[in-house]
């Protein structure tokens, strides 16, 4: 499927510049510099559709990508969080665009939820993680950057991330341990996007 149609749509800054809600859509979510660009362009195999990293803060949007022609689903580049530097109303702004998005999008499938392997779940994660329980929106999590880290490390860091996984009512049950650079875990986890989008 992604070898066919993947296109960007619209970058919304408010809900009501979202498309109408018509098919399926697959949110992706994370730290800035967590990796996501890099990943939404492994998992579509372009090189890129989503735009890496400008300056933390500026990409206060959602960003909608469409894959299939007729569009069979999206993928919904949410503003990275967590930027140590960023004025209060930046972050209230960013909170109060991906709750209504998060509560209000009854397309929304599933969301993927981006952590570094080096890092592990920091507080802003596990903020995040808080507001996708509360707003019934299950979610994977998925450990990019992996071949930045030793083994045994990332061993450690996965087995910690899952046993906090295991408290949420809303985290999807398995942990996604990806490197969009060497292509680690990237083939498993489009098959299970194309899962959760339902095609
Ligand atoms: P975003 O801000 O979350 O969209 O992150 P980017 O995709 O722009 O990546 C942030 C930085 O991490 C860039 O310098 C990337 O080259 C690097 N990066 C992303 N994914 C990987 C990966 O799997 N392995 C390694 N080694 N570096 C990565």
């Amino acid at each position: 499927l992604f070898s066919g149609r993947v296109d960007f749509l619209l970058s919304a800054p408010q809900l009501k510049f979202l498309p109408e809600p018509t098919v399926p859509e697959i949110a992706f979510c994370g730290r800035s510099n967590v990796g996501k660009s890099s990943l939404l362009n492994a998992i579509t195999g372009r090189k890129a559709i989503a735009r890496a990293s400008v300056t933390p803060g500026r990409t206060q949007e959602l960003n909608i990508f469409e894959v299939g022609d007729p569009t069979l689903f999206r993928l919904v580049d949410m503003p990275g969080y967590g930027f140590a530097k960023a004025p209060v109303k930046v972050v209230e702004k960013w909170k109060s665009l991906v709750k209504t998005y998060l509560r209000g999008r009854q397309v929304l499938n599933r969301t993927l939820m981006l952590v570094d392997s080096r890092h592990g779940l920091k507080d802003v994660d596990r903020e995040m993680m808080k507001m996708l329980d509360e707003t019934a929106v299950s979610y994977r999590i998925v450990l990019t950057k992996a071949d930045k880290i030793k083994a045994s490390a990332l061993d450690a860091v996965a087995a910690k991330t899952a046993e906090e996984m295991a408290k949420h009512p809303a985290a999807f049950p398995e942990l996604h341990i990806t490197s969009a650079e060497k292509g680690m875990g990237i083939e498993e986890l489009r098959a299970a996007v194309l899962g959760d989008a339902g095609v």
